[in-house]
């Protein structure tokens, strides 16, 4: 047999009048699940309790009392576990309304009234994780994933309410606690690249600069070399004509050193002659 109201569910009063009634927590699961395998025999007001809805299983007949709604019929066969309605505040409960909104459930036996959580395994915390399925299920709805086996077997035995309490085991917090460190110093090596990067940056826009500083000089030079160049090309132009001028020269110093010869020679015959 299981509890009827949902795993996380306290119990806010224990066996209480002559039926040795169970009070449910309506959180955080609203939900009334057959303890045992059923038939429903009543689904009706009935005064102080509200909408009741009464089945028989194997255990004894079992009463509910204060129901917003029922899931369920007359007459119908129902399983363990299987959603047969849903809490409220019908009837009187302490407060009246909605904040009053509870399970009020006990049962009647071949041997009278039992109080409900003798009949399964529990704690004034709620129902026991007794098998290692129950623990892994557990887990899944809260935590998302499979637990390890040192996970199961640390939390087998204790209740589904201390489990969801402790939201974190000191195995997990000491991982958080490392992975936190990591990143950390994950931050700061990447801080610490950035701050390199920028440097390098840095410098790279200064030996830009100088490459273009460079550019521009060598632009400069360029052009004295173009002027020079020229000058070297106009000279030698310079130097051609005032070869040829030379030749000519040369030419005519050649003719004028005939002419004196033959000057003279001229003068040798007239003196020749005149003697
Ligand atoms: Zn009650």
């Amino acid at each position: 047999m299981r509890s009827a109201a949902g795993r996380l569910n306290r119990i806010t009063q224990t066996a209480h009048l002559k039926s040795r009634a169970v009070d449910y927590s309506a959180r955080p699961d609203r939900r009334i699940y057959a303890p045992e395998a059923m038939t429903v025999t009543e689904a009706r007001p009935a005064g102080q309790c509200g909408n009741l809805l009464r089945a028989k299983g194997k255990t004894g007949t079992h009463s509910f009392c204060h129901l917003a709604s029922y899931k369920v019929r007359v007459g119908q066969r129902v399983s363990e576990g299987q959603v047969i309605g849903i809490m409220g505040y019908s009837g009187y409960t302490i407060p009246s309304g909605p904040a009053g909104r509870h399970l009020h459930w006990y049962i009647m036996t071949s041997k009278g009234y039992v109080y409900p959580p003798t009949l399964y395994k529990t704690s004034s915390k709620g129902e026991i994780m007794d098998t290692n399925n129950k623990v892994q299920s557990m887990y899944y709805l809260l935590r998302g994933k499979k637990a390890t086996t040192g996970e199961v077997a640390g939390h087998r035995g204790k209740t589904y309410q201390s489990f969801a309490e402790s939201k974190y085991t000191k195995q997990e917090v000491d991982n958080r606690t490392r992975k936190i460190a990591s990143l950390k110093s994950e931050a700061s090596q990447t801080a610490a690249v950035t701050k390199r990067l920028a440097t390098a940056t840095d410098s790279l826009n200064k030996s830009n600069m100088t490459i273009t500083e460079l550019n521009r000089r060598l632009t400069g030079k360029q052009a004295e070399i173009d002027e020079l160049s020229d000058a070297n090309a106009n000279l030698g132009r310079a130097n051609t004509v005032l070869a040829r001028a030379n030749e000519t020269l040369e030419a005519q110093v050649g003719e004028s050193d005939k002419w004196t010869t033959f000057k003279a020679l001229i003068r040798e015959l007239f003196n020749f002659t005149k003697k």
